[in-house]
């Protein structure tokens, strides 16, 4: 620690959070199965990516370690897409089916627009769906999408109110930056989109009070871009020599950020506890009773 960099960050813990998360969630499942209601969530998977393979078990598992039905369907790598909208077409209209994720990436055959399109915007987890982007931007009840409402989750309890804050988002993904910069404006952060064309990278970060990076290189944001006291979360999964590492560099920027999220065990395991809780969302809205507190922004 030297003289400019005084702080120690608080280490945010999410796989705690997640864990706490993933508890209450099964508590409500518990409580819906006494109604007669068993929320379920069903993931296709198209081909044999190695990475979608484990992403699609893990789902698998701690959906049913919440007390919901478990439904798979694996299809082969050149199904035609339209068996693919077929299966999407029966899963939207089957009742027992409450919560519908298309694994991405899809083949390259695929339009991957078109597939997120015809989910039921209701069973829609991902959050993907065109108008359920449309109601977030517009400040309307929708599926907000996992990683980002995640995050929001972390900032929350950190920070109270985000209300006035200077909020950094890195990266302009439809699956991060982008629904996570739509939160934290609803939550009246005042927010800065930054990507790859941006030129003053460095001069934005020093004055954030809130770092989101979702860039997808390893250990891209330094520690001495880092505000003091900022608080920063890493979205970033790089696999690389050394492991899983973020997008940014955790040991330096730990020297001034108020709080740090570390990967892993910060942003990944949110994720997965958000599917879940998006799940219970979607059970909830589907059978007429109100939306699960505390699970939807
Ligand atoms: P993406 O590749 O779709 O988007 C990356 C973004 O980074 C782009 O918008 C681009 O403009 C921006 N970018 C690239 N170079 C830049 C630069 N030099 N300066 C500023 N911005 C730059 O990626 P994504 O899907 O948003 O994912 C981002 C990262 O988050 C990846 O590492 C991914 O693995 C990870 N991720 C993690 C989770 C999780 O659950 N923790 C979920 C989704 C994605």
């Amino acid at each position: 620690m030297t003289a400019t960099s005084p702080m120690t960050a608080t280490l945010i813990d999410g796989k705690a959070f997640a864990a706490s998360l993933r508890t209450r969630i099964g508590t409500a499942v518990t409580a819906m199965k006494a109604q007669g209601i068993t929320p379920s969530l069903t993931v296709v998977l198209v081909g044999e990516d190695p990475a979608s393979e484990v992403y699609v078990r893990s789902k698998g598992r701690m959906t049913r370690e919440v007390g919901m039905n478990s439904f798979e369907h694996r299809l082969p790598a050149d199904t035609p897409q339209a068996d693919l909208l077929a299966l999407i077409d029966r899963l939207n209209g089957d009742p027992a089916v409450n919560g519908i994720l298309v694994q991405l990436p899809l083949p390259s055959h695929m339009d991957e627009a078109a597939v997120i399109n015809a989910i039921d915007p209701a069973k829609d987890v991902d959050g993907f769906h065109i108008l359920n982007v449309g109601r977030l931007a517009t400040g309307q009840k929708a599926m907000v999408p996992c990683t980002p409402l995640g995050c929001l989750m972390l900032l929350r309890d950190q920070l109270g109110s985000l209300a006035g804050k200077n909020a950094l988002v890195i990266g302009r993904s439809n699956i991060v930056g982008k629904p996570m910069a739509q939160l934290l404006l609803r939550d009246s952060a005042t927010v800065t989109m930054a990507h790859s064309r941006t030129s003053n990278l460095q001069d934005l970060c020093r004055q954030a009070d809130i770092v989101v990076a979702a860039v997808g290189r390893p250990h891209f944001v330094q520690g001495d871009w880092i505000k003091l006291g900022a608080v920063v979360i890493d979205v970033g999964i790089n696999r690389t020599d050394d492991g899983l590492v973020g997008d940014v560099d955790f040991d330096g920027a730990a020297k001034f950020a108020g709080a740090i999220t570390p990967v892993p065990g910060g942003v990944g395991p949110m994720t997965i506890a958000c599917l879940l809780a998006n799940t219970l969302t979607a059970t909830a809205r589907a059978n007429g009773l109100p939306d699960p507190e505390g699970l939807t922004p």
